[in-house]
């Protein structure tokens, strides 16, 4: 146990700060994500050291297509999340009722990191803002060994936690879920509002986070184009033309089994509008061999990038992460991370 960082004490209790929920917390009580618990009048995590899963894995799983391409990276997370999707696909970790796991200083993590030719680390899995003190420890001593950290998020932080977390984190995949169509949040993932995951978008680039977008489309329930146009829109307005945008197809999972997969065409469906409103690096997920899962160059067409699902399978890019043909700025970062690709290292 230890003590959770952003909270502030009330008349009866505490509030959590680190997530949008703002759960006010009574002694001997949790907040929702189970894991932040009221103890003679202090809050702790439970979760701090407490590894749940980990995997070296190419940091296109994440995914992250622009940043550190074809590297390799330590992943880690802990039991619970501060949503209840109910379509996740780590639903044995993520709605786990008590924490498990495997007992892991941050120093540990990097050490085994390191131990296994990973680049960086990616806080990932499971909602990386409930493990925010143990990402921030392990984070910090990440950079001072030179190596990068990533978050997978679904984005419901406040601009506290991203303040606090921001020195040391260098990208950021933002997870949405059906379009963030506001019912489908309420209805499927029992998230009361979808504004303050734009809130944290805006926040995370102007501290110089990388960010990468992704959209999970799930037929009938989560099949939306108005809010898919409008999403584009807005990242295009607010974040730039140059963010990539991956769409994601779903498979029966969790309490979701009776819906069929996402066929790729309804994937292109959505593909065709986000590049109508402005975005250049829009890609396909979850459909291996799609050729939306390559990255071509903008300006002179030429396939920088040669994937299979989250797998590099060339990378022609430049040393500094532009076109080999033209020049043309690709929107690369992390380029010093930069590998040839990796596969999977399960253990
Ligand atoms: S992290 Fe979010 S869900 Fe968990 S206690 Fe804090 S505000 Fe509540």
């Amino acid at each position: 146990m230890k003590e959770a960082v952003m909270y502030s004490k009330l008349k009866n209790g505490v509030r959590c700060n680190l997530c949008a929920r703002r759960c006010v917390i009574q002694e001997g009580e949790s907040g929702f994500c189970r894991v932040r618990t009221l103890r003679d009048g202090v809050l702790y995590s439970s979760v701090y050291g407490l590894i749940d899963g980990m995997a070296a894995d190419p940091i296109e799983k994440k995914p992250l297509f622009h940043f550190a391409p074809g590297s390799r990276t330590f992943s880690i997370s802990t039991s619970s999340c501060n949503f209840r999707c109910q379509f996740c696909l780590n639903y044995h970790s993520s709605q786990r009722e008590t924490p498990v796991g495997e007992r892991l200083e941050p120093a540990d993590i990097v050490s085994l990191a390191k131990r296994y030719d990973c680049s960086g680390l990616s806080y990932t899995y499971t909602e990386p803002t409930i493990f925010m003190e143990l990402a921030h420890d392990t984070a910090k001593i990440a950079h001072e060994e030179g190596m990068y950290n990533t978050f997978v998020t679904n984005g419901y932080m406040t601009t506290e936690a991203i303040d606090y977390i921001a020195p040391y984190l260098d990208a950021a995949t933002v997870d949405f879920k059906g379009s963030g169509n506001k019912e489908f949040y309420k209805n499927y993932m029992s998230v009361p509002k979808v504004e303050p995951i734009f809130d944290a978008l805006a926040h995370m680039k102007e501290k110089g986070v990388f960010v990468e977008i992704t959209n999970l489309i799930i037929p009938e329930i989560g099949d939306h184009e108005d809010d898919t146009r409008a999403m584009a829109s807005w990242i295009e307005e607010n974040l730039g033309s140059l963010t990539p945008l991956h769409f994601t197809a779903f498979s029966p999972m969790y309490k979701m089994t009776h819906l069929p997969s996402t066929p790729a065409s309804t994937l292109e469906r959505h593909i065709k509008i986000a590049k109508d409103a402005g975005l250049v690096f829009v890609y396909s997920g979850n459909i291996p061999g799609h050729d939306y899962e390559n990255t071509f160059c903008p300006s002179c067409g030429y396939k920088a990038v040669e994937r299979w699902s989250v797998y590099m399978k060339k990378n022609n890019l430049r040393e500094d992460g532009h076109c080999p043909k033209c020049g043309h700025d690709l929107n690369i970062a992390g380029a010093k991370w930069m590998g040839q690709g990796t596969g999977l290292l399960r253990f």
